[in-house]
């Protein structure tokens, strides 16, 4: 079996270069990535991707790589729309033209954040940002292509490798006594390792039945604000490691406004995840599990 994965070195992307490995030969590109021959890794050359799925004739195609600069998104709409929404499409026409199965990841930022409870796939998608627009776009023209697909909408990403809101927050609190943070945006931080082993999972069972085949809720369990995760990292951080020299005594809540951004944010990211555990017979761990283990690797 051949996989083809884009956009590999990426949070999710790097996680999946190992949790893919197993299931055969693994093709992996970024964004500079060329092919012998012809085929690119870059989502923003459209005929380069078309050849690129055309002369591999992967078995699976995980599209890992995206325009996920939500505040950016705002002030550069088309490349936004061509990285999140165009060339999805294309993948998607091509791996229907191949025959392949193709993974790709959405947001909880295609809903506006209205309400409560947590969003279900069947809720009414209104996103409140470019980023959310473009990948409801690229959600669509996958769905329309007719390939076989697994779209999976996660929240809240963070991973061991690169920058991520708990680096951010342990190295404030070394800076400052005091640090205000969000505390009325809901959400579950989702580890990348997470999202790449249930992947695997996944695609596995798809494989065998495409009736798995569709779109699905994918974060950690239970929920948070900006604020709680933030007092969370700083007392892991301190059980961990006693040593550390963390000046912050007080982790202040403060509403979205006290922060404005260019994209509107959604104040409710919480997603059901209930169709995704069981369809393929998961459990997913509380949000903690998977953030003080990445506190355990990088302090
Ligand atoms: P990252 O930003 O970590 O990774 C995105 C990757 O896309 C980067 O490696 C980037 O490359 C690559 N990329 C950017 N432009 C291009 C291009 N033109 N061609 C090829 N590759 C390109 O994102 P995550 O791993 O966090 O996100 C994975 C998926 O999950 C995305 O679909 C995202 O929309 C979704 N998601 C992410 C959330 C989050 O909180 N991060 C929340 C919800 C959903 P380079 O490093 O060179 O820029």
């Amino acid at each position: 079996m051949k996989v083809l994965l884009l956009g590999k070195n990426g949070q999710v992307g790097w996680e999946l270069q190992r949790s893919l490995a197993p299931l055969g030969e693994l093709v992996a590109l970024d964004r500079h990535s060329t092919l012998a021959g012809g085929g690119c890794g870059d989502l923003n050359d459209l005929d380069g991707l078309r050849e690129t799925v055309t002369r591999l004739r992967p078995d699976v195609i995980v599209n890992a790589a995206a325009h996920t600069a939500v505040d950016k998104a705002e002030s550069e709409p088309e490349l936004a729309r061509t990285l999140n929404a165009t060339a999805p499409g294309v993948l998607a026409e091509a791996a229907q033209a191949v025959g392949a199965l193709l993974v790709h990841y959405s947001t909880d930022y295609v809903f506006d954040g209205s309400d409560t409870v947590p969003w279900t796939e069947d809720a009414v998608a209104d996103p409140l940002n470019v980023y959310g627009q473009t990948k409801l776009e690229g959600e669509q023209l996958i769905a329309a292509s007719g390939a076989r697909h697994l779209i999976f909408r996660t929240s809240w990403v963070y991973a061991v490798r690169g920058g991520n809101f708990a680096k951010t927050m342990l190295r404030l609190a070394q800076e400052r006594e005091r640090l205000t943070v969000i505390d009325d945006q809901f959400g579950a931080p989702t580890g990348a390792e997470l999202i790449a082993d249930v992947t695997a999972h996944a695609v596995r069972q798809t494989l065998r039945d495409d009736a798995r085949c569709g779109t699905y809720h994918l974060a950690a369990a239970d929920e948070t604000t900006w604020n709680g995760y933030a007092r969370f990292v700083l007392e892991t951080a301190r059980a961990l490691q006693p040593g550390l020299a963390l000046k912050a005594q007080e982790v202040a809540p403060v509403p979205t406004s006290a922060f404005p951004t260019p994209a509107r944010r959604p104040l409710n990211s919480r997603l059901n995840t209930a169709r995704l555990r069981g369809a393929f017979g998961l459990n997913l761990p509380h949000w903690q599990h998977g953030v003080r283990r990445m506190l355990a690797e990088i302090l």
